[in-house]
């Protein structure tokens, strides 16, 4: 693989890390160089796969295999990315999308956040062992849930979940 470029157009590239869901790929940290805030909901309704996760502040957009978590101060997070190339197509589309937002955002124009389901750490919660050990480097299940839901952490790390939890967790975080 050639070197990740620092910056693709407003987008500075970060840290760049083997992708936990697979890794032969690489999981992506990246920076927009203005707060999203205000378009964070349109970008949710131009994404049929993507969720707005009102606690965090963030959206997670499906599409293909990767996962692409859009915080309100600019951090992205990338997954399952193959190479430069691939990067680089997905970072173009973000900003053409960032673009439309933007526009549909100055033209007046009111945008619902489509109603699909949000998952949020209190749906993850109940699946996890909630004996807060600590073993998976932070401090309690919840902290866990929330790491899983930006994709910041594996459900491999918590060696205490059972195979069903474990599946069910997957079902709600897919
Ligand atoms: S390792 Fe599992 S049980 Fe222990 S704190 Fe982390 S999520 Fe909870």
């Amino acid at each position: 693989m050639r070197k990740i470029p620092q910056k693709i157009r407003e987008i500075t590239i970060g840290e760049v890390v083997p992708c936990p869901a697979d890794p032969k790929s690489l999981r992506v940290f990246a920076k927009y160089d203005k707060n999203l805030e205000e378009i964070l909901p349109y970008l949710c309704a131009m994404f049929p796969r993507s969720r707005f996760l009102e606690r965090l502040n963030m959206v997670r957009i499906d599409k293909g295999k990767h996962s692409i978590y859009i915080f309100e101060k600019g951090k992205m997070v990338i997954t399952q990315v193959k190479d430069e190339k691939e990067l680089i197509e997905i970072i173009n589309m973000l900003l053409d999308k960032i673009d439309e937002a933007k526009k549909a955002l100055l033209s007046g124009r009111v945008v619902k956040i489509p109603d699909r389901r949000v998952i949020g750490p209190m749906d993850i919660y109940p699946y996890l062992p909630r004996t807060n050990c600590g073993e998976c480097g932070v401090s309690s299940c919840f902290a866990f849930g929330i790491k899983l839901l930006a994709d910041e952490a594996s459900l491999e790390e918590c060696k205490s979940l059972d195979y069903l939890s474990m599946e069910k967790i997957r079902q709600l975080i897919s």
